[in-house]
C-alpha cells in the first residue's frame, strides 16, 4: 500500500513545488495587460494571461479581436481595457480562427451591439459543434474583407489552410502589422501534436504571409520573455523549423525508423532555446511522420 502512494504523494509535493515556483514569479505578471503597439497612435495587445488579442481605436469606434474568455472572465475585463481609452462604439469582433481557447465568452461583446466576424469555415465549425459560449459569427469572410472605419482600414484575408482551415491574415496596410494566431509562435516550436494542422499547407501558407507586406506580427500568445510582437524573421525561422523537421522526419521514415525511433534519435538543436521545444518535439515528429508515411 505504501508503495502505492508514496508515488502519489512525491507527485503531489512535486506539483506543490511547481505551483510554488509560478507563483513566486507570478508578481511581476499582472493576469491581464494593455499595451499600445510603438509606433502606432491606436493600436493596441490586450492580453489576459497567456493569450493575446489585437485591438484598434478610431473615433467611429473599436475593432476587437479574439475574445479570449474560454471558462474564464477575460471579456469583461478586455471592455474595461477598451474603455479606459475610448467610450465609442465597440464596432466589431473578428475571430482570428476556430478555436475555443481564442474565441470563447463574446457575449459581453455582443451585448454591446458589436458585429462578429470570421472565416466562413470559422462560421461554419461553430454553428456545427454548437461551443458553449462561443458567439456565432454575423458576417463571414470568403477569401478577403476590407474593414474602413474612422480612418483606419484593416483587411481579413485568408491564405488557405494551416493551424486550421479558418485562420485569417488581419493586415493593417497602413501600419504594415499582421495580427494572426497560433501558426506563426514567436520563437517556439509548434503545440503539442499540431492537432488540426494541415500539412504542407502551414509552409505555403508562410511563403504567402512572408511574401506579404508588413514589419510587425502580433501573435496570439507572448513568446520567450514576454515577447508580445515578432517580424518577418519570426515567419521565416517558423518555415526554416518546419523545414528541417520535414525533412528529418521523411529521412527518418525512408530508412525504415519507427515511430518511437524518430522521435527519440531526431534532435534539432538549432531550436532547442525554442519554447515548447523540450515539451513537445515529440508531438511535432509525431505529426511529420504521419504525413510522410502515411500521407495523412
Ligand atoms: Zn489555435
Amino acid at each position: 500500500m505504501a508503495q502505492r502512494i508514496l508515488p502519489a504523494i512525491a507527485a503531489g509535493l512535486f506539483a506543490a513545488s511547481l505551483a510554488t515556483s509560478v507563483l513566486a514569479q507570478a508578481p511581476q505578471t499582472p493576469p491581464y495587460a494593455t499595451t499600445k503597439v510603438e509606433g502606432t497612435d491606436n493600436v493596441y495587445i490586450f492580453r489576459y494571461a497567456n493569450h493575446q488579442s489585437m485591438f484598434i481605436v478610431t473615433k467611429a469606434g473599436v475593432i476587437a479581436t479574439d475574445p479570449i474568455s474560454l471558462r474564464r472572465p477575460a471579456a469583461k475585463a478586455y471592455i474595461e481595457e477598451i474603455r479606459k481609452i475610448t467610450q465609442a462604439p465597440i464596432k466589431y469582433v473578428i475571430y482570428s480562427h476556430a478555436h475555443y481557447d481564442h474565441i470563447a465568452g463574446g457575449k459581453p461583446f455582443k451585448d454591446l451591439g458589436a458585429t462578429f466576424i470570421a472565416h466562413k469555415n470559422a462560421k461554419a465549425r461553430i454553428v456545427e459543434l454548437k461551443p458553449v459560449d462561443v458567439v456565432v459569427p454575423d458576417e463571414v469572410v470568403d477569401r478577403q474583407k476590407t474593414i474602413n472605419l474612422g480612418g483606419t482600414t484593416l483587411e481579413l484575408i485568408y491564405v488557405g489552410r494551416n493551424h486550421s482551415d479558418s485562420t485569417l491574415v488581419m493586415r493593417l496596410p497602413k501600419e504594415k502589422i499582421i495580427f494572426t494566431v497560433d501558426w506563426i509562435p514567436l520563437a517556439a516550436i509548434q503545440f503539442r501534436e499540431m492537432a488540426d494542422t494541415y500539412i504542407p499547407d502551414l509552409e505555403e501558407g508562410l511563403k504567402k504571409v512572408i511574401a506579404m507586406d508588413w514589419n510587425m506580427l502580433i501573435a496570439g500568445h507572448p513568446g520567450p520573455g514576454g515577447r508580445q510582437t515578432g517580424n518577418k524573421d519570426d515567419a521565416r525561422n517558423q518555415l526554416a523549423y518546419l523545414q528541417d523537421l520535414s525533412a528529418a522526419v521523411k529521412k527518418a521514415v525512408s530508412e525504415g525508423k519507427s515511430y518511437a525511433d524518430a522521435e527519440k534519435e531526431i534532435k534539432l538543436p538549432k531550436y532547442e532555446k525554442w519554447g515548447g521545444y523540450e515539451a513537445f518535439l515529440q508531438m511535432n515528429i509525431e505529426r511529420y511522420y504521419d504525413f510522410h508515411n502515411r500521407g495523412i
